[in-house]
């Protein structure tokens, strides 16, 4: 599922380093380094925080200063390449790895946050070229998103491999529309029948309408049809983006948005449908603002955007640093900023809450993927974007979204 991915060249990136140490506090500077590349694993590019003036408060009366949030975000991002530089950590989430670089080092307004997402992005995204020459005979529909995937976060480094963007082109084809996307958006709604992953042993092919599992007999439990439209948002944005379509098209899936409004799921500890609900509306919002890199107007979302200033404070109160990234995000993209309660609390929320190692979360976590991205998302909320200026990533549906919005308003 692309939801849970999304160079032994040697490179040496030769730049002044800081040693960082677990307290913002107190920052040792050291000696210039040299850093070598992917293959050996552990190493990671060292980052020197922005400034060495301390103190400017984020807004007046802030505990917290800009500085510290700068020295945040570049240890936040040293977190996560040194995960990415471990061989099964690459091996399971490659392409979403890349990508959260990508995204990062596009967005960012900071220029040393952006240069080193794009060293670190770029590095990884060659290994991940070199890894995956061709696209194999056997590939079924989950290896082929897959690696459309990877193949898209590399070609937004500037990586293009025009051979194998043929063989997947080819490939593709081969699968209809439910062996992608586990629905058929040109024929019916975001269904309420598919089975998750069976709990037990691990299956991930049991038919839609099971309620038990066909290999050990467990009680399965069914995905919200919210999760599996934004999974099929995700995967379908990547196909279009790239030219290579997964079973259908982007629009395809928009098209059911009308029918997952209004938003009625209410926070609630082990609320499925709650946590689905948040994360198809943060990711409507991505896969049209090309993750953060365009503001949206709150008038072609206006649900939406309603919905995530309801429920930001809800992100907080569970102590989720992955959704409240999420929530800050997006309705940032809305146009809300620092000035905004709101965001200054999930920016005091974040500042507080960094763990000795960087990262944000569960440090317990046994699932790197549960590690790495809210802390991804965490990196997102505290920083400063350089939107584009309002757009859409695919400009054709704005008319859609109009459509939708004006049959809201009337009476
Ligand atoms: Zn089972």
């Amino acid at each position: 599922m692309l939801r849970k991915l999304l160079c032994l060249l040697l490179i040496t990136f030769t730049f002044s380093s800081a040693v960082i140490s677990h307290s913002w506090t107190t920052t040792k500077l050291a000696e210039p380094s040299r850093l070598q590349s992917a293959g050996s694993s552990g190493r990671q590019i060292r980052v020197a925080p922005t400034s060495k003036i301390l103190g400017h408060p984020l807004w007046p009366g802030s505990r917290f200063t800009e500085e510290q949030r700068e020295r945040a975000v570049l240890r936040g991002l040293n977190f996560i390449y040194r995960t990415a530089l471990v061989r099964r950590n690459f091996r399971d989430y490659g392409p979403d790895y890349i990508w959260c670089f990508y995204t990062l080092s596009a967005a960012f307004k900071d220029e040393r946050a952006r240069s080193l997402a794009h060293r670190m992005g770029l590095e990884r995204a060659r290994l991940w070229r070199r890894e995956h020459p061709s696209v194999p005979a056997d590939a079924d529909a989950g290896l082929i998103s897959e690696l459309a995937y990877g193949n898209d976060a590399a070609e937004s480094f500037g990586l293009r491999d025009e051979e194998f963007r043929e063989q997947l082109k080819r490939a593709a084809p081969r699968y209809l529309a439910r062996d992608y996307l586990l629905f058929d958006p040109l024929t019916e709604p975001p269904p309420s029948d598919v089975p998750d992953e069976c709990d037990y042993c691990g299956a991930d092919d049991n038919p839609r309408g099971s309620l038990v599992c066909h290999v050990c007999k467990h009680k399965l439990t069914i995905r919200t049809r919210y999760d599996v439209w934004y999974d099929a948002l995700i995967t379908t944005y990547v196909g279009d983006r790239s030219g290579i379509t997964l079973g259908a098209h982007y629009t395809d899936v928009l098209k059911w948005l009308p029918s997952l409004r209004p938003y009625n799921a209410k926070p609630s500890e082990k609320d499925e449908e709650f946590y689905d609900t948040v994360y198809a509306i943060t990711h409507i919002v991505y896969t049209l603002n090309n993750y953060s890199q365009y503001r949206l107007s709150p008038q072609l979302l206006p649900q939406e955007f309603e919905f995530l200033k309801t429920n930001l404070r809800e992100a907080i109160r569970e102590n989720d640093a992955d959704m409240l990234g999420e929530f800050m995000d997006t309705l940032r993209s809305f146009g809300l900023t620092t000035n905004d309660p709101l965001i200054r609390r999930g920016m005091e929320y974040y500042l507080a809450h960094q763990n000795p190692d960087g990262s944000w979360g569960d440090r317990h976590e046994k699932d790197i993927y549960l590690r790495y991205h809210p802390t991804w998302n965490a990196i997102a909320g505290l920083s400063e974007y350089a939107w584009q200026g309002e757009g859409l990533s695919f400009p054709e549906v704005k008319q859609l979204l109009e459509q939708w919005a004006e049959g809201m308003s009337r009476p």
